[in-house]
């Protein structure tokens, strides 16, 4: 009785698991099209940046996009590019 349990949560931790990397794969993809200039959802070149948080220096920056077209919007955690080792930061 106690492998089926544990069958069972190996199964649904496996499952969440695989649906993490899908959802990341699938964040990562819409990112590449964002970079183009492109709307992930209905093509167009009409994405626009609507805003950008940073947590300080040694985190990563908060890019919000907003689609004119069709209203898609989403966020992404983008990682500081190499400027801050250049003294373009304050830390
Ligand atoms: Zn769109």
């Amino acid at each position: 009785m106690d492998y089926y349990l544990l069958a069972f949560m190996l199964i649904i931790l496996s499952g969440s698991v695989l649906v993490y990397i899908y959802y990341l794969k699938e964040k990562k993809e819409q990112l590449d099209s964002i970079k183009r200039g492109f709307c992930p959802k209905c093509k167009l070149k009409s994405i626009e940046l609507t805003d950008q948080r940073s947590s300080g220096c040694s985190g990563p920056k908060i890019l919000s996009f907003e689609c004119l077209e069709c209203g898609y919007i989403n966020s992404f955690a983008v990682e500081k590019s190499s400027r801050c080792g250049t003294g373009d930061c304050s830390k």
